[in-house]
C-alpha cells in the first residue's frame, strides 16, 4: 500500500497553499510512541503520550493535528490556553485536554464544564480554580513545578505551601490532584547539566507532592527533545508537540514534516543586466534574466531575515529568492529557463522533492522551526490532505 496525498478541495489558484498532511502526524506519532515505554496513563510502568496541539496546531490546524495523533498513539492532548481547549471540545473531541497557561481570570467555570484539566502554577491560580469548582465535581489539576526556565511554574520555594493547599481543597472535595508537571530548558542539548538538575528538582517536587498527601498518577516532565533522548525524564507521561508536525530539536530522529507550502507564478518577465529587484535594491542582475513572481510573502510566515539566502523549488530545481522577501510577494531568479504563468513552487515543504524543509527556512533566518510553521499567516488556502490507498498487488 502507498499513500498519495491529495488535495480535498479546490483551490483558488492564485493563492498560496497550506497542505496539511496528517499522515505525517500519524507517522511521527507512532515514531515518538515507539520510544517511551507503553501504557495506559498513569498505569504502572508505562509512559502515556500526550499530543501538544497549542498555537493552533504548530500552525497546521489544532483539530487536525489532534486527531491524527490520537489515531496513532496519543491518548490526551495539552495546550495552553482554556479558550484553546474549549476549541478542541467544540470540535468534539472528548479525550483529556490539559490547559497549562492562564491568567487567574481565565474562564476556568467554563474550563470546568468542558471538562478540561488545568496547571496550576501558583496559590492564586488554585484559589481561582476551587472558587470556579464545586463540591463533588472537583477540577482535576496538575501541580506545575518550576524545574529550571523561571518561567511558568511555581518555584521551589513555594512549592510545599502549594501542595499543602492543594491537599487541602483535594480534601474539601473541589479538586484533584492528577498530576504534577515540569519542564526542561535545555532538553535538546541532551548531556547539558541542566537537565540532570531539572530532573532532580522534579524527582523532589513528586516526593513533596507524596509526602503531603497527594497521589498524583500523570508525572510529565518531558516534551519532543528529552522524549527522544532521555528516558530518565518520561515519567508517566511526554508532552510531545513539535515532533508531531516533524520537527526534531535534538537532532537524532528522522521525523517528516507535516506541511507543504506551495504558491502560483503570477508574473514573468525578462530583465536586462543591471536591473535591481526589491525594496532597497538589495539584489540587482548580473546578466539579463528571467523573474518570476510568487504571491507569498512574510505576512504568510516566509521570515524577512531569510532575504538573500532563500530558495524554494520550481520546475524541478531549486531558483534563488533575490531582493527582500515583502510582505506579500517574493521575486526568483530563473536564469535563461522557461517558466510559466501558474506554474506552482513549491516553497516549503518534507523535502521529497528538493524543496526546502521548515529546518532549512529557520537556518536562513536564524530561527526555529517551530517559529516558521506558527508564523504562517491568515492569507494562505489550508487544505488537508486526504490519503488514497492503493494496493500494490
Ligand atoms: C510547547 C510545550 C511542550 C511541547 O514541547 P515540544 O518541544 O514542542 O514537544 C511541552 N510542555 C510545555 C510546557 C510546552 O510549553
Amino acid at each position: 500500500m502507498s499513500a498519495v496525498p491529495l488535495a480535498r478541495a479546490a483551490t483558488r489558484s492564485a493563492a498560496p497553499r497550506l497542505l496539511v498532511d496528517p499522515e505525517a502526524v500519524a507517522a511521527n506519532t507512532r515514531v515518538l510512541a515507539a520510544r517511551v515505554t507503553p501504557g495506559a496513563p498513569g498505569a504502572p510502568g508505562g509512559t502515556a503520550l500526550m499530543a501538544v496541539v497549542k498555537a493552533d496546531g504548530f500552525g497546521l490546524g489544532a483539530a487536525t493535528v489532534a486527531r491524527a495523533a490520537l489515531a496513532h498513539g496519543a491518548t490526551s492532548l495539552g495546550v495552553t490556553t482554556v479558550a484553546e481547549g474549549l476549541a478542541l471540545r467544540a470540535e468534539g473531541i472528548d479525550v483529556p485536554v490539559l490547559s497549562w497557561l492562564n491568567g487567574v481570570d481565565a474562564d476556568f467555570a467554563g474550563a470546568l464544564a468542558a471538562g478540561l484539566d488545568l496547571a496550576v502554577p501558583s496559590t492564586e491560580h488554585l484559589g481561582a480554580i476551587t472558587r470556579a469548582a464545586s463540591p463533588g465535581r472537583p477540577a482535576r489539576v496538575h501541580l506545575h513545578l518550576d524545574t529550571g526556565l523561571a518561567r511558568d511554574g511555581a518555584e521551589p520555594s513555594g512549592w510545599a505551601t502549594l501542595c499543602r493547599a492543594a491537599r487541602t481543597a483535594e480534601r474539601a472535595g473541589l479538586v484533584q490532584v492528577v498530576g504534577v508537571m515540569g519542564h526542561l530548558a535545555l532538553a535538546d542539548e541532551p548531556g547539558h547539566p541542566a537537565n540532570a538538575v531539572g530532573r532532580t528538582r522534579f524527582a523532589w517536587g513528586v516526593q513533596v507532592a507524596r509526602a503531603c498527601g497527594l497521589r498524583p498518577a500523570l508525572r510529565h516532565l518531558a516534551a519532543t527533545a528529552a522524549t527522544l533522548t532521555d528516558p530518565q525524564s518520561h515519567h508517566t507521561l511526554v508532552r510531545v508537540g513539535a515532533g508531531l508536525v516533524g520537527i526534531d530539536p535534538s537532532g537524532t530522529t528522522a521525523l517528516r514534516p507535516a506541511v507543504t507550502l506551495s504558491a502560483p507564478v503570477v508574473q514573468v518577465r525578462r530583465v536586462r543586466a543591471g536591473t535591481p529587484v526589491g525594496y532597497g535594491h538589495t539584489w540587482t542582475a548580473a546578466r539579463a534574466t528571467t523573474l518570476a513572481l510568487l504571491p507569498v510573502g512574510y505576512a504568510d510566515g516566509l521570515p524577512r531575515a531569510a532575504s538573500g539566502r532563500a530558495s524554494v523549488l520550481l520546475r524541478g530545481q531549486r531558483r534563488p529568492v533575490v531582493g527582500r522577501v515583502s510582505m506579500d510577494q517574493v521575486v526568483l531568479d530563473l536564469g535563461d529557463d522557461a517558466v510559466a504563468l501558474g506554474d506552482t513552487a513549491t516553497v516549503l515543504g518534507p523535502g521529497d522533492a528538493g524543496e526546502p524543509t521548515p529546518a532549512e527556512w529557520a537556518t536562513w533566518s536564524g530561527t526555529l522551526p517551530h517559529e516558521v510553521l506558527t508564523g504562517f499567516g491568515p492569507r494562505p488556502d489550508r487544505v488537508v490532505a486526504t490519503t488514497v490507498l492503493r494496493s500494490v498487488r
